[in-house]
C-alpha cells in the first residue's frame, strides 16, 4: 500500500488529482476499521493529517468555516458558544480516545446516516467547500449524502471545510442508543430555533438511507410561532402544537428494520426525541430574555 503524505492543501488536492483512487485519511477512526477489518484494501491511503489548514477554523460574517480536519475535542472546546448543536452531538461521538482523533470531515467523508455530525449540520443548513486543483464548488449538506456510505465527491475532489452559521438561538441534539456512551445512534434528532430569521431547522439521523430534515415539522412550527407572537411573546408553547411537531417529525424518517431497532421504534424514538429537544430548545429561549 503506497501512502501520500502532502504537507499542504495545495500538495494534497495535486496529490488527489494524480492519484484518484487514493483513499484520504483523517483522524482514521472509521478508515482504519475498515482496514483492519479487511473490508478495503485501496493501493493508495492519502494521509492528510499533516495538512494544517485543514486543522483550522476562523469566523467570518456570521458563520463559522470549519476546517474538514477540525476534531470533535477542539470543536467542542472552542465552537461550543458558536455552534452549540454540533458541540451536543460531538459530545455523544464515541469516547475521548475518538474525539481526540475524529473529526467532522471525516464524518462527512464516511456519510453513514448514523454520524452524529451529520443531523445538527441539517439543521443549520450547512454548506460543504469541496475543492479539486482545478476549482471549489459548494455543496448544500442536504446534497451532500446521497445514499448509505454514498456522497456527491468526485474521485479528484477532498472536502475541504463546511460552513455553518453561528447560532442565532438556542439549538439541541438527541440520540438514542443501546447505552449512552460508545454507541452507534439508532435514532438521533437536531433542533436549531433561529430567531434572527424566525426560522426552524431539523435534521434526522439513523432513520433514513441519508440524514433527513422534517420539512413539514419545521414549517409547521414556523407557523405556530408566528400565529401566537410567541418569538415576541416568549409564552409557552401550546401542548397541541408540541403533540403536532412531534407527529411530523416523525412521519418525515425513513426508516428501516435491522439489527440495532425497529422502524416503528425508531419512528416512535423520533417522536420523543423532537418533544424533548423542543421543549429544551424554547425553556432555554424563554429564560434568555
Ligand atoms: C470506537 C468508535 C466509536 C465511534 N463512535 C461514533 C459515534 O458515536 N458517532 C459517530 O458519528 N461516529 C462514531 N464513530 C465513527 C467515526 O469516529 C466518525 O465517523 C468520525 O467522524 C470519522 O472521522 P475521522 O477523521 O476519523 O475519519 P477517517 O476515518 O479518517 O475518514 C472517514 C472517511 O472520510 C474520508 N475523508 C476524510 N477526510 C476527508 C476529506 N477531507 N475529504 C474527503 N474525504 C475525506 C475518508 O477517506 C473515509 O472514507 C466511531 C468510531 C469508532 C472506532
Amino acid at each position: 500500500m503506497e501512502v501520500l503524505q502532502p504537507s499542504s492543501w495545495g500538495e494534497a488536492l495535486a496529490a488527489k488529482d494524480e492519484h484518484p483512487g487514493a483513499v484520504p485519511l483523517a483522524g482514521g477512526t472509521d478508515l482504519l476499521v475498515e482496514l483492519n477489518f479487511d473490508r478495503s484494501r485501496p493501493e493508495t491511503i492519502l494521509d492528510l493529517t499533516r495538512v494544517k489548514e485543514l486543522g483550522q477554523w476562523s469566523r467570518d460574517d456570521g458563520e463559522v468555516r470549519l476546517g474538514a480536519g477540525v476534531t470533535y475535542t477542539r470543536l467542542i472546546a472552542e465552537l461550543s458558544s458558536e455552534l452549540p448543536g454540533l458541540a451536543i452531538a460531538s459530545r455523544t461521538v464515541g469516547s475521548p480516545q475518538i474525539r481526540n482523533r475524529g473529526t467532522v470531515g471525516g464524518n462527512l467523508g464516511s456519510s453513514s446516516p448514523a454520524g452524529d455530525a451529520l443531523p445538527p449540520l441539517m439543521a443549520c443548513r450547512a454548506l460543504v467547500e469541496v475543492e479539486k486543483s482545478s476549482g471549489s464548488r459548494i455543496v448544500p449538506i442536504d446534497e451532500f449524502c446521497t445514499g448509505p456510505k454514498k456522497n456527491v465527491l468526485a474521485p479528484d475532489e477532498l472536502i475541504a471545510a463546511v460552513r455553518v452559521p453561528v447560532a442565532s438561538g438556542p439549538q439541541q441534539f438527541s440520540k438514542i442508543g443501546t447505552r449512552n456512551a460508545m454507541v452507534i445512534a439508532v435514532a438521533s434528532f437536531a433542533l436549531s430555533l433561529d430567531p434572527a430569521n424566525r426560522s426552524v431547522g431539523t435534521g434526522i439521523g439513523s432513520a433514513g438511507p441519508v440524514p433527513l430534515q422534517a420539512t413539514e415539522a419545521e414549517r409547521f412550527l414556523e407557523g405556530a410561532l408566528e400565529e401566537g407572537n410567541l418569538w415576541e411573546r416568549r409564552d409557552e408553547l401550546p401542548q397541541s402544537a408540541v403533540t403536532r411537531f412531534a407527529q411530523l417529525v416523525s412521519e418525515a424518517a425513513r426508516p428501516i428494520d435491522d439489527v440495532r431497532g425497529s422502524a416503528a421504534y425508531r419512528r416512535h424514538a423520533l417522536a420523543i426525541m423532537a418533544r424533548r429537544t423542543l421543549s429544551w430548545t424554547w425553556a432555554e429561549y424563554r429564560g434568555a430574555r
